[in-house]
């Protein structure tokens, strides 16, 4: 198993450099492959982790972790919170772990001689004790994990646009086949065509949800 330096020397690697998001991702990852008793770096794609924010935390979490979007075993829901909740898909167990309410203070008794409190965040992090660091607790997915994942090789055409939609996403519209975009969720429209009627108005943010 590598050692923390080791991690943390390898998200910096990909992320240009340390920062303490990534020093809370990559012992968070730790900590939820012991809770969940799943090796971690995992190789498999048995950790399905959902994280609550993207940026520098997520690196930290996929590389301790193994989990990642392209191998389909991380996926961001953003809340804009630093948390995650880390799934074992074969017995659907769950635990969200967040930082403990107090680890930024706390951080700064782990690092005395830090010049910033960026600093005491980045040292003392490393660290802490892991019951000082984070918080913990089991939870239910209210979603299906069996149509999140899909299957493979699965893949339908849009009855209104025509292109292929993989995993499962097609939605049913008065018997016809969509893309969720042609539904109604579009998060774009084109630009050599007049604008919407609704010109101005923003989709929500929390239209980009789980799946
Ligand atoms: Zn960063
Ligand atoms: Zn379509």
């Amino acid at each position: 198993m590598p050692t923390l330096e080791e991690l943390l020397r390898l998200s910096a690697e990909r992320h240009q450099h340390l920062c303490p998001r990534q020093v809370l991702g990559v012992r968070m990852g730790l900590l939820a492959g012991r809770l969940l008793g799943l090796p971690v770096p995992q190789k498999d794609k048995r950790m399905l982790v959902i994280v609550e924010t993207d940026g520098c935390f997520t690196d930290g979490l996929a590389v301790a972790t193994g989990c990642s979007v392209g191998r389909r075993s991380m996926r961001v829901v953003d809340f804009g919170k630093v948390a995650a909740t880390f799934v074992d898909t074969e017995t659907c167990r769950a635990v969200r772990i967040v930082p403990h309410h107090e680890s930024r203070q706390r951080a700064k008794i782990y690092a005395p001689d830090a010049t910033s409190r960026w600093e005491a965040y980045l040292l003392g992090y490393q660290v802490m004790p892991e019951d000082e660091l984070f918080t913990f607790r089991n939870v239910r997915l209210r979603f299906s994990l069996q149509q999140l994942l899909s299957r493979d090789r699965y893949r339908v055409n849009c009855e209104a646009c025509g292109e292929e939609i993989i995993n499962e996403r097609e939605v049913l519209v008065e018997g016809r086949v969509l893309c969720r975009g042609c539904a109604g969720e579009n998060y774009y429209e084109w630009d050599d065509e007049p604008p919407h009627e609704d010109e101005g108005e923003r989709l929500p943010v929390g239209l980009f949800m789980l799946f």
